[in-house]
């Protein structure tokens, strides 16, 4: 049949054409009863034909037609309304037709004659509705009264029409779309309307019949609030306290979800936006680089225009993660991806890196053993005969001796070598996996054991350790009752003699020194007299004269596994109901600033009731700590040095608390759009009683988290962009286990440089130096005055035989990096289980050793991991975007750590592998990003040249053995392409610029693994706090 009346007209489909020239009633009657029938039955793709053939025109004709008559006939009017209805929908240039066509006044025109009656005005409505599908039409229906006559049909409050209602509302929901309509909603005072209707609904509507008009009335609301005078109007007519208290019954109704969905967002967009209460955007500290303009004074944060900021953000209570679209993104040059620069610097600068690669470099004769030993070991006899403990008298400066050497024999390789170097490295890598396999490593406890196991139970003692086991010794339960410490006291000085001018810190390093001598320190690798002596060696902007305990003392992994924290539905949109009581209901707000680095010390009142927080220690991290409610605070960090942004990590000292209370923490200031917080992440805790009981442990902690845009706005002035800094609130509740205790909270488990020069010292002490070849030597000094690491680890030479020391020297190296994002302490972590494993006397290391020279610089960012950067180096730079001209004097460790490479390329010895390890904030698992030329161009869709590319695949043989072998890794999330944004990262530069192929970053995400052995359950966390067994 429609292939018949196709036929019919080349041009327009021919009830269409029929309609247009039919003038008698009861043909048009008999088209319209057609189409009807032809259109009820059929898909949409027959209704967009006859738009295609001009259905829409013909049928707004009609109307016009029909409409305009002495006395319009409904009998035709009401199918042609309903077609219209259905057409409309269809036909995005519909409203325009409309316009065009004059069908909007005299659709106003019936509809405001036939007010008392329902049919013919329910008609009506349904073509205003598909005509304010535009805005620009809706505006027009706006001008010519269509909000008024929408008004008296919804108003007052009735139940008897409610499909006119139903269909007025959402008219106006339309309409509403239009500034200048919510402009005209606001100066007629409909707001308040508004608000009188959904209380009157929401009064009368008991069983929820009528929830979509409720919904459609808050719409209304939702887009008037998108204007600044609309917010006010709201504010005003008390909005914020009428859809709070509606809402407050409903929160639990599944049903009402639609309107509460409605309302969260309203609140959400009315609260009213205030700068963060701080004195300055930038850094409580700043740092003088040399060499630089001094900064323009801080920007002072004031008061704003907030016009027209319209988050039409949807609530985040979502199980979306994002993913960015990035291929904008990728470099598509061809010469950009495979030409190499030359050097950054003059070549006779690179001579200097040969003191680092002695093991490179070394001239030794067969049969000289004890020669060799000592050049390679030249402190080794003095730390055989030194006491392990006696630390301080060790002075840091030997571990920089840097010997004289003799001049390198031997630069490159000829050809033979390479062919003995190649087949040599396939080997080691059949024998890598073959023993991974068999299960011989410890690289992959949970392969064995299963998930529930901790690697770090199967750590070797190192003998500082007492009791490694995790089994409380029974005194000292005892002794912690007996002892009434006073816990802040416990405040670790760094510095006792210098400290005279006041008697506590005498007292307190008294304390420390009893409670080292009491209790045992059964942390492996660690030390806290090293620690100690370390830290003073440590220099910062703010000179920290305090450590951490946690970081005196040690942590130990928690005795199992922690699941992930299970996220509860609903818990944002609770907090954020929390957040608008601020606002509506103030009685219990305190708004007390209990802590701050700008204000000054002290602000606490240590009489009152309040939680006493510190951040003065190294990777601290708190700026100000406000007491909103006597349970509730909030918390805002600080910015990079040198920056006004960056605010993310944070590491603070809490004390004065009651125990099994729940305390609402807010981290206000929080600057990254998403975060692992919104999927099971959970923040850090130590406590110090636990400690000394025997339990010094990181652990998760907290519930109740979510993260969210706040109504925080930091203005243009400040951020110097485009638009307005939005920020967002992490928030949680913790229970602390004891009464009295000093805890510490923080993003992630915090790693301090003075951990790691503390822990490189003792595994140096820990290996045996005839079989593994371990040296530290000093990279570089950093813009804070502190020494940069590198380490270099290999096997012996197996004997002075001339084979063995050949074999020695040709051994190719891999380069592994870390922590150049000091937020990323995941990535430290990760670096300490690398170098335990690779000193250990596990076979898959001794092969490792015995086959490649390892050149670690574990931490990149010395200055910001010890000032509690998120992100930067002293400088405010992200030392990870410098790779590509940095600077000796203001990127020293990304300078020299270059150098490093160009030096090891220079002489032929490029390294096999490169990683730089990271942490990842949104993604769960470890993956790998390397660099493709060939899958760059593909991704990008761009044919140039990928045909004469020619590409080594080497780069995905590391990422695919991970996959098999490495239970957190998934090659899912794995990338290979090169990125613009990326060019001046350690993974792009070091790919293109020193010619390694496997050049990697590595990911850790923050939060745990969604995939493998160590997928977690899904349990609350804070169970493991709340058992009888683990409270006192
Ligand atoms: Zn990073």
């Amino acid at each position: 049949m429609l292939m018949l009346l196709q036929n019919g007209s080349p041009k327009r489909w021919l009830p269409v054409f029929s309609l247009q020239n039919s003038s008698d009633r009861e043909s048009i009657l008999n088209i319209l009863q057609v189409l009807g029938d032809l259109l009820s039955v059929g898909t949409d793709r027959r209704i967009r034909y006859m738009i295609s053939k001009g259905g829409s025109e013909a049928l707004l004709q009609t109307l016009v037609d029909t409409a305009r008559a002495a006395s319009p006939d409904y009998d035709v009017l009401l199918p042609l309304f309903r077609l219209l209805a259905k057409v409309g929908l269809r036909d995005k240039k519909f409203g325009q037709k409309a316009l065009e066509l004059e069908a909007l006044d005299v659709t106003l025109i019936l509809a405001r004659k036939n007010l008392s009656h329902s049919q013919n005005l329910l008609h009506c409505l349904w073509a205003l509705r598909v005509f304010s599908s535009s805005v620009t039409t809706g505006a027009m229906l706006g001008i010519n009264g269509a909000m008024e006559l929408l008004f008296k049909v919804i108003t007052p409050y009735t139940q008897k029409r409610t499909r006119i209602i139903r269909a007025a509302t959402e008219v106006l929901a339309a309409l509403l779309k239009s500034k200048s309509n919510s402009r005209r909603a606001v100066n007629r005072g409909y707001v308040t309307s508004l608000l009188r209707l959904h209380q009157d609904w929401h009064g009368h509507d008991t069983a929820n019949t009528y929830v979509l008009i409720r919904r459609t009335l808050l719409l209304c609301l939702k887009h008037i609030a998108n204007l600044r005078s609309g917010r006010e109007a709201f504010l005003a007519a008390q909005g914020m306290e009428i859809l709070f208290s509606t809402t407050q019954n409903c929160l639990d109704d599944g049903s009402l979800e639609p309107i509460v969905s409605v309302v969260v967002q309203i609140l959400r967009q009315c609260y009213p936006k205030s700068p963060l209460p701080l004195v300055t955007a930038t850094s409580a500290y700043a740092f003088p680089v040399p060499g630089s303009i001094p900064s323009e004074p801080p920007c002072v944060l004031t008061e704003e225009d907030f016009e027209d900021d319209a988050d039409e953000e949807v609530d985040k209570d979502s199980d979306s993660e994002e993913v960015k679209d990035q291929d904008d993104d990728l470099e598509t040059d061809v010469n950009k991806l495979s030409s190499k620069p030359g050097l950054d610097r003059p070549e006779e600068e690179l001579m200097q890196y040969e003191a680092m690669c002695l093991e490179l470099s070394c001239s030794f004769e067969e049969g000289n053993a004890d020669i060799l030993f000592s050049i390679l070991n030249p402190k080794e006899l003095k730390s055989q005969s030194g006491d392990d403990l006696k630390f301080e008298e060790t002075q840091y400066a030997n571990h920089h001796h840097i010997p004289t050497v003799a001049s390198p024999k031997w630069h490159g390789l000829n050809k033979d070598q390479s062919s003995w170097k190649q087949g040599r490295e396939d080997m080691v890598q059949t024998s890598l996996l073959s023993k991974v396999k068999m299960g011989r490593s410890t690289m992959h406890p949970a392969s064995r054991k299963g998930p529930g196991m901790n690697p770090c139970q199967n750590m070797q003692s190192n003998g500082f350790g007492i009791d490694s086991s995790g089994k409380e010794i029974p005194d000292i339960q005892d002794s912690l009752k007996q002892d009434v410490w006073d816990i802040d006291v416990i405040s670790c000085p760094m510095i006792s003699a210098s400290f005279s001018n006041s008697a506590r810190p005498r007292e307190t390093d008294e304390v420390i020194d009893k409670l080292l001598q009491t209790h045992p320190k059964p942390v492996p690798f660690h030390d806290p007299c090293l620690y100690m002596a370390k830290a003073r060696r440590t220099r910062s902007v703010a000179d920290f004269k305090t450590m951490a305990f946690p970081d005196l003392w040690g942590h130990r992994p928690p005795p199992s596994a922690q699941s992930m924290l299970e996220r509860k539905c609903g818990v944002q949109r609770i907090k954020i109901f929390e957040d608008v009581r601020r606002l509506i209901q103030p009685t219990d707000i305190i708004n007390k600033v209990v802590f701050s680095l700008d204000e000054p010390w002290p602000l606490q009142d240590t009489a009152s009731d309040c939680l006493r927080f510190y951040s003065k220690f190294e990777s601290g991290n708190l700026r100000k700590a406000i007491q909103v409610r006597e349970l509730e605070y909030d918390l805002l960090v600080n910015a990079d040095v040198n920056s006004s942004q960056h605010q993310q990590w944070f590491y603070f000292k809490v004390s004065g608390m009651r125990a099994a209370v729940p305390y609402r923490f807010n981290v206000i200031n929080c600057e990254k759009p998403n975060s692992q917080f919104n999927y099971g992440m959970q923040p850090t805790l130590y406590s110090v009683k636990e400690a000394l009981l025997g339990r010094p442990t990181w652990i998760r902690m907290g519930y109740e988290i979510c993260y969210y845009k706040n109504h925080y706005r930091q203005s243009t002035a400040v951020t110097g962009g485009a638009s307005q800094k939005h920020f967002y609130t992490l928030t949680f509740v913790v229970n602390f286990p004891h009464n009295e205790d000093a805890c510490y909270l923080a993003y992630h488990y915090p790693y301090t440089y003075t951990a790691l020069m503390t822990h490189l010292d003792i595994l140096e002490k820990s290996v045996n130096p005839k079989q593994v070849y371990f040296r530290q030597d000093v990279l570089c000094q950093t813009l804070g005055g502190n020494s940069c690491p590198l380490v270099t680890i290999t096997a012996m030479p197996e004997s002075d035989s001339a084979d063995h020391l050949e074999q020695f020297r040709q051994r190719p190296c891999q380069v592994i990096t870390a922590r150049v994002h000091p937020g990323e302490s995941n990535a430290s972590w990760v670096m300490k289980g690398a170098l335990e494993f690779l000193v250990s006397s596990d076979p898959v290391a001794t092969l490792l050793r015995e086959n490649f020279i390892f050149k670690v610089i574990p931490m990149l960012n010395p200055d910001g991991v010890i000032n509690g950067n998120h992100r930067c180096s002293l400088k405010g730079e992200d030392l990870n975007r410098q790779w590509l001209s940095p600077s000796a004097h203001l990127q020293p460790t990304i300078y020299h750590a270059k150098g490093l490479l160009y030096y090891l390329s220079s002489i032929g010895r490029s390294p096999r592998v490169f990683c730089d390890f990271h942490g990842h904030s949104q993604k769960k698992n470890v993956f790998l990003y390397g660099c493709s030329i060939k899958e760059t161009l593909w991704q990008a869709e761009s044919a140039t040249g990928t045909s004469t590319v020619l590409e080594d695949v080497g780069y995905r043989t590391l990422p695919k053995i991970l996959d098999k072998l490495a239970p957190a890794f998934t090659m899912n999330s794995c990338s290979f392409l090169v990125e613009k944004s990326r060019a001046s990262t350690a993974r792009v530069v070091v790919w293109r610029e020193m010619g390694v192929s496997r050049s990697y970053t590595m990911e850790s995400s923050y939060c745990g693994c969604n995939q493998g052995p160590y997928q977690v359950c899904e349990a609350p966390a804070y169970a493991y706090f709340l058992s009888s067994s683990y409270v006192l």
